[in-house]
């Protein structure tokens, strides 16, 4: 069932509007029953999440009679960035994912995310996609901070995901949508895959599969589970490497990624187009799984250009 969670008018007789599909058992009281909220576009230029929003929602269509939970489905948390294909607010020039828990007498991002926090609210899990942005691809991977990763590792795990990065928690993650729900109760994961702009299709297949997964591991839905990869997850002791660029220039790399690089494998170089020089190659540090490679070319010097999880451990 499409509902309208949030709305607000504009100021020529338009209106922004938050909606959500809601899907609920057929057959039994949909009270008491589990409930997760699928949220995505909170950055408008990450698009990944709607090709997961909409396997997901075809799913559930055909399926209705193995529905035990409630299952909402957001695929636009900033519908005004994914429709002009702008990151942040539009006009605000506002990240929407800095601007938690908003409120109801602050500017109209504030107000959108507290709209998001109220429609959220008293969901028992909650899943987050993002889709990195126009310069780095990203291996799914859910990321989690430190403080939470007692409680959310064990669901991350039950997604069957690529890789699971338990980071340590700076303060700026505090004003974000997964903080807050996890604050309030939600168990929220975050994920990143792909890149911005784009869908990457097996990406977007893999995650629904997991999600579902997921879902019918806690009672949300029946249905049998499906083989998923490995999880590679960080532990305390092992590193994530973060290989910047020296110069400035263009980046052409070697590898595809999501690929186990050996310490002093070349990764790619940065040329110059005009003198015909390579001005630098680039080594891997480190014996590791390349998670994360620079996807727009141009770089400049300190531009991030791959990530490499040394020691990686499967679970
Ligand atoms: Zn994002």
């Amino acid at each position: 069932m499409i509902e309208e969670v949030f709305r607000v008018n504009l100021p020529v007789e338009e209106q922004l509007t938050l909606k959500r599909n809601r899907f609920s058992p057929i057959d039994r009281d949909a009270a008491g029953q589990k409930r997760i909220s699928i949220v995505t576009g909170i950055h408008g230029d990450e698009i990944e999440g709607q090709y997961v929003c909409f396997l997901l929602a075809k799913w559930l269509n055909e399926n209705p009679d193995k529905i035990h939970g409630i299952i909402d489905i957001y695929p636009a948390m900033n519908p005004m960035g994914v429709d002009s294909i702008t990151r942040g607010f539009p006009f605000y020039d506002v990240d929407l994912n800095r601007v938690f828990p908003g409120s109801t007498t602050d500017f109209l991002p504030a107000q959108v995310a507290n709209g998001i926090v109220q429609a959220v609210k008293g969901s028992d899990y909650a899943i987050d996609i993002h889709a990195s942005n126009i310069f780095l691809k990203e291996l799914p991977q859910v990321r989690i901070s430190r403080s939470n990763a007692d409680e959310l590792v064990p669901l991350a795990k039950k997604i069957g995901i690529d890789f699971i990065w338990v980071h340590d928690a700076v303060t700026v993650l505090e004003s974000t949508f997964s903080h807050t729900m996890n604050t309030l109760g939600t168990k929220t994961l975050v994920v990143e895959m792909g890149v911005g702009m784009r869908i990457t299709k097996a990406y977007g297949q893999n995650l629904s599969e997991g999600i579902l997964n997921m879902m019918s591991q806690v009672g949300i839905i029946n249905r049998p589970l499906t083989p998923q990869g490995k999880t590679s997850i960080s532990t305390l002791n092992s590193q994530v490497h973060f290989i910047n660029s020296p110069s400035a220039g263009v980046f052409i790399p070697s590898l595809e990624h999501n690929v186990i690089v050996s310490k002093g494998e070349k990764l790619g170089e940065i040329i110059n187009p005009l003198l015909g020089e390579v001005k630098d190659v680039l080594l891997s540090p480190c014996d590791g799984l390349l998670f994360t490679i620079r996807e727009y070319p141009v770089v400049y010097e300190g531009s991030l250009i791959a990530r490499i999880l040394e020691d990686r451990k499967e679970i």
